[in-house]
């Protein structure tokens, strides 16, 4: 295997001090505890997952993986030369209706993997010179995720973790991840709670989205890149354009302006398409419109966002 060009970062990932001080272990033992009357998430199912019981996101104990890689669709700060390593994880503790990825998140395509091997992943992905590692819906695998990091710390893996989310986050399981992920890239998918439980199933989506969103930002700050461009730590926050104004923009960017930062970096996406059970929803059956794509960049400008991806503010 040829050396890896990630072999030494210009900022060592914060997860490496929390392993040398013993406390990276100590997150390890708080998190199994969590699993044995499970409250990861804010569905607060209180199954014992490391019986086998399983909860609204029917994952159990292990890992489950439905497949992993380097990936070049995502942010170009995620991406630079070699790649996002890529992890998506089986399963999600949402219920969108118009899931791009439903045979993942829904259907449950994918495996149970064993810690160890959950660990080879992210060495897999470093070796092939990865900028980061990338958990796609780690929400309901946090736990499953910080058990095999060791296991990959201490073969060389030195390259920031990417916790790539809906936005539907326990404020609990948060704080327990401080300094183990050093770039948070949630959701903020919707401005009004109603129309989350209605397209995603979930309830007091923004309040918590919101709560989600200040914890990680006190936690990594505003994004920061290296000189090549390349995240190193930071919050990206995405927000998919829905038809006919379902996304509810302007709350959103109105949010992450005023009590985030008007610095975070922000994904305006125009990729919707109607995906799974969206067609049961009349407004949703469509893509959207270019206007619609203008009007929502056009939203973040007048709200503040001074950080949009791909695009000159
Ligand atoms: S992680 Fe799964 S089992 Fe745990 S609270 Fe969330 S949905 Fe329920």
């Amino acid at each position: 295997m040829s050396p890896s060009p990630q072999k030494e970062p210009t900022i060592e990932p914060s997860y490496i001090r929390l392993h040398k001080s013993g406390e990276l272990a100590r997150r390890v033992e708080a998190f199994l505890e969590i699993l044995a009357d499970c409250t990861l998430c804010p569905w607060h199912c209180h199954v014992n997952r490391l019986e086998g019981e399983k909860g609204v996101c029917r994952v159990g104990a292990l890992p489950m993986v439905s497949s992993y890689g380097p990936h070049f669709g995502e942010e170009r700060p995620l991406v630079g030369v070699h790649g996002s390593g890529t992890i998506f994880l089986t399963y999600c503790n949402m219920k969108c209706v118009f899931c791009q990825n439903y045979d993942i998140s829904h259907l449950g395509e994918g495996r149970e993997v064993q810690v160890d091997e959950l660990g080879e992943m992210m060495l897999s992905l470093w070796r092939q010179g990865c900028h980061n590692i990338n958990f796609v819906t780690p929400s309901h695998q946090a736990a499953q995720i910080l058990t095999a990091l060791p296991y990959a710390i201490d073969r060389g893996l030195n390259i920031p973790l990417v916790y790539n989310c809906g936005g539907y986050e326990e404020p609990a399981t948060l704080r327990l991840l401080d300094g183990i992920f050093d770039i948070y890239m949630p959701d903020f998918k919707y401005g009004d709670s109603a129309t989350a439980l209605l397209l995603s199933g979930i309830p007091h989506y923004v309040v918590t989205a919101k709560e989600a969103l200040k914890e990680m930002h006190r936690q990594v700050g505003d994004l920061v890149m290296d000189e090549r461009g390349i995240a190193v730590r930071g919050l990206l926050v995405r927000h998919l354009v829905l038809p006919a104004g379902l996304a509810g923009t302007r709350q959103v960017m109105e949010f992450i302006a005023r009590e985030i930062s008007p610095d975070t970096y922000v994904n305006i996406m125009d990729q919707y398409r109607p995906c799974f059970k969206a067609s049961e929803h009349p407004s949703m059956n469509r893509r959207i419109t270019s206007g619609e794509f203008e009007e929502a960049v056009a939203i973040a400008r007048e709200e503040g966002i001074r950080r949009l991806d791909g695009i000159t503010v």
